[in-house]
């Protein structure tokens, strides 16, 4: 059994890493732009791809478009589901030591997880696009969710997410960190994600340890490395596994 020998080699590892994509988000509700629903629905009320909405350029020349696309998909309340529980229990075991996610809806920290490498930024922290000073979350999406393009309440300047738009480099550190946790790790698990988008996916060729386990509905490049593939829920395998972790 696959659940089996996943739940052996998590028993044998110390120092996993869980690298993630939009897969794990998307089974707690969180809308997913790139799907192609979102894309067809982007497509048909702006006249252009989300990538674009999401573009440095495009946030600077049209912010009220860019926050109205804001509303609609990054403003939700969604839970944590049973694979960021897993994690989160993972690293209270002492057997994870990162989670490395290209998501910036803030589930991982929801449901526990510490060391969380947030590759693409954050939608919960705000700051000025002016005078850089941190802004109040709850006051600014109080802003967005009246139809706002929030400001900042210092200098007046744009307000902007913490994330990492098109065009925009990732923050300090970020990469080197990610790269760090995986080229030390015994143990890497790739979940809901393709591995298509750069240079995220590149990251995952840093490992040099024991076990690869991949779980995605879809096939990735990356699944002639993998030890293990799952083409299932992620958190369906989670919840399986972890009833056999000790
Ligand atoms: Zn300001």
């Amino acid at each position: 059994m696959s659940i089996d020998k996943f739940a052996n080699m998590i028993s044998e590892c110390n120092n996993i890493v869980f690298f993630g994509g939009a897969g794990v988000s998307t089974e707690s509700g969180v809308k997913d732009y790139r799907s192609k629903d979102g894309l067809y629905n982007t497509v048909k009320d702006y006249g252009v791809p989300p990538e674009t909405i999401l573009s440095i350029d495009f946030f600077k020349d049209f912010p009220d478009v860019f926050y109205d696309f804001y509303r609609k998909y990054f403003t939700s309340e969604a839970e944590p589901n049973k694979a960021h529980k897993a994690l989160a229990e993972l690293e209270e075991m002492g057997k994870l030591k990162a989670v490395i996610t290209q998501n910036i809806d803030g589930l991982h920290q929801k449901a526990g997880s510490c060391n969380v490498i947030e590759l693409h930024g954050t939608a919960k922290k705000f700051y000025c696009h002016s005078c850089n000073k941190t802004l109040e979350l709850d006051e600014i999406m109080a802003e967005i969710k009246a139809g706002q393009v929030p400001k900042c309440k210092y200098c007046g300047g744009l307000a902007k997410p913490k994330v990492v738009l098109y065009g925009e480099m990732l923050y300090d550190g970020v990469a080197e960190s990610a790269i760090k946790h995986i080229a030390n790790a015994d143990m890497l698990i790739v979940g809901g994600t393709s591995l298509a988008v750069q240079p995220a996916a590149s990251f995952v060729r840093y490992f040099r340890g024991k076990y690869i386990v991949i779980i995605n509905k879809t096939a990735t490049d990356f699944d002639n490395n993998a030890d293990l593939v799952f083409r299932d829920s992620i958190g369906t395998v989670f919840e399986e596994v972890m009833k056999k972790v000790k």
